[in-house]
């Protein structure tokens, strides 16, 4: 009939309208329903009912680790006294240069004997022009330039609280580690993966365990009986991957079954057989 539609989305209006007074009755007793971290957590999640909105500034929804606004440069811890710690940075100029908006100012200083100093002598980012894009963060070699989560940077004034300069934006690696532990452990165990690779290859260092593991399984395969029609041997075995695992299991984990696939390929590929043609 003409109109149900209408009627049906104002009935929509009203059952949120009539379970908001319910549910602040609900939440009398227990420190009420705004303004309460548990309230707030219940009142966004699916069994959330009447008003879903948040009282902003006053309550803050966290974000997300992988939440992204202005970039930051990641810095030593500074020593007392000082308003930032050693820069990561290097001065390199790969994040002004992938910048899509153009809006990364780098000026290297130089050392005394007229050599380039590795160091940003000053770092400019234009926060009105950035996109958030996170392309610096993703390009920098160095780790040394990260996506942050402060999102509250309106100001009256826009030609210079806009200017980003280095002393603004340097925070400290522990600040990094605060807003994303798990992206910042991965990339901790990616560094040490890399230093203990660069040892081995060298003859000096030891396998991180999860290497070893698949390096053992990768040799166990070599050494199974050539099973299927299609003459293929077993695909390795994976390390399965839980929700409870420890950030810094699951990296080796990843790292185990992804260096466990790449030696079933080759050893396919030896074996002249596609290894599209096999489901790992
Ligand atoms: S890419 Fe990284 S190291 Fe290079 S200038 Fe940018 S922040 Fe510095
Ligand atoms: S986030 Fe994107 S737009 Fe902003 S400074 Fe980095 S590369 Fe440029």
């Amino acid at each position: 009939m003409y109109g149900t539609g209408l009627l049906k989305g104002m009935g929509v209006t009203l059952k949120h309208f009539v379970e908001s007074y319910v549910e602040d009755i609900r939440w009398i007793g227990k420190g009420g329903r705004y303004y309460n971290d548990d309230a707030m957590r219940v009142r966004q999640s699916l069994k959330g009912t009447g008003m879903v909105t948040v009282n902003y500034p006053e309550e803050k929804l966290p974000v997300p680790e992988r939440f992204r606004f202005i970039p930051f440069l990641v810095t030593e811890e500074p020593a007392p006294g000082q308003t930032y710690g050693k820069d990561f940075c290097t001065s390199c100029g790969i994040c002004a240069k992938v910048c899509p908006p153009q809006c990364i100012w780098i000026k290297r200083g130089k050392l005394p004997n007229g050599r380039p100093n590795p160091e940003p002598e000053e770092f400019y980012i234009d926060i009105d022009v950035c996109m958030n894009c996170g392309y610096c963060s993703e390009f920098c070699p160095f780790d040394a330039i990260k996506m942050d989560h402060d999102y509250e940077l309106a100001s009256f004034d826009r030609t210079t609280a806009h200017i980003h300069d280095k002393a603004r934006l340097s925070k400290p690696l522990s600040y990094w580690r605060s807003i994303a532990p798990t992206r910042a452990e991965e990339e901790r165990l990616l560094r040490e993966a890399a230093a203990n690779k660069k040892a081995a290859k060298k003859g000096g260092g030891a396998k991180p365990a999860a290497v070893a593991n698949a390096a053992a399984n990768q040799a166990a395969k070599a050494d199974a009986p050539v099973a299927g029609a299609s003459g293929a041997p077993p695909p390795p075995e994976m390390i399965e991957i839980t929700d409870d695992m420890p950030p810094d299991e699951i990296r080796k984990a990843r790292i185990a079954n992804s260096k466990a696939k790449s030696a079933y390929k080759k050893q396919l590929k030896a074996m002249g057989i596609d290894p599209k043609s096999v489901k790992i």
